[in-house]
């Protein structure tokens, strides 16, 4: 039973314990590391990250993703997630899922809820090929982040693009742009226009 170990909480302290664990460091199973909440691989501060791995913690709220599977016997492994901080040891709720999308969405919203509560009100993205050009453009990307709370940028506030399909997964920072990029639910259309009308609402 998992429940009779006592792990740390906080983003960071649990990827110390689950490396830990998985270098025979602890009474567990090397073979069970996976079931001790880690940072997800490829979010900021996890097992591969393209921001590097400071031993510091930042001086400002810094969202990642937590994960672990447990065993459920008939059905194999299930994966549970919930957001994490790299600055504090908040942690927020559990959502199991199939990380597609599923499950680790929702974690990485609830992080941004704690690190940059209001994202959900940033400009949207509403472009696939926006997603590439805004970030590269000067002028655009000025725009756009002029929208932004002070300091938002810099501390690393995501990008809010409309998602291209449900369940698209958000994604992590990478090299180059140090921030996640958020798929959210496009606005419902005004039903009263037609769709010719569409580019002038926004
Ligand atoms: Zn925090």
């Amino acid at each position: 039973m998992t429940a009779t170990v006592a792990e740390p909480t906080g983003a960071r302290a649990r990827q110390t314990y689950y490396w830990r664990v998985r270098n025979a460091r602890t009474r567990q199973s090397p073979g069970s590391a996976g079931q001790a909440w880690h940072i997800q691989p490829g979010h900021p501060g996890g097992a591969y990250s393209d921001l590097g791995h400071e031993l510091d913690p930042p001086e400002h709220h810094a969202p990642t993703l937590l994960s672990r599977s447990r065993p459920t016997g008939r059905r194999g492994d299930e994966q549970e997630f919930r957001g994490g901080c790299l600055a504090c040891e908040w942690e927020g709720p559990v959502h199991s899922g199939n990380g597609f999308g599923d499950g680790d969405n929702e974690a990485v919203e609830d992080a941004h809820d704690h690190c940059f509560p209001g994202w959900r009100a940033l400009p949207p993205i509403t472009t696939v090929e926006d997603r590439w050009a805004v970030p590269r453009s000067r002028s655009r990307w000025a725009q756009l982040t002029s929208q932004y709370p002070a300091g938002w940028i810099d501390q690393g506030a995501p990008v809010v693009a409309w998602r291209r399909y449900r369940r698209e997964a958000h994604a992590p920072p990478y090299t180059g742009r140090p921030r996640y990029e958020l798929r959210v639910t496009r606005p419902p259309i005004d039903r009263g226009r037609r769709p010719t009308d569409q580019g002038a609402l926004f």
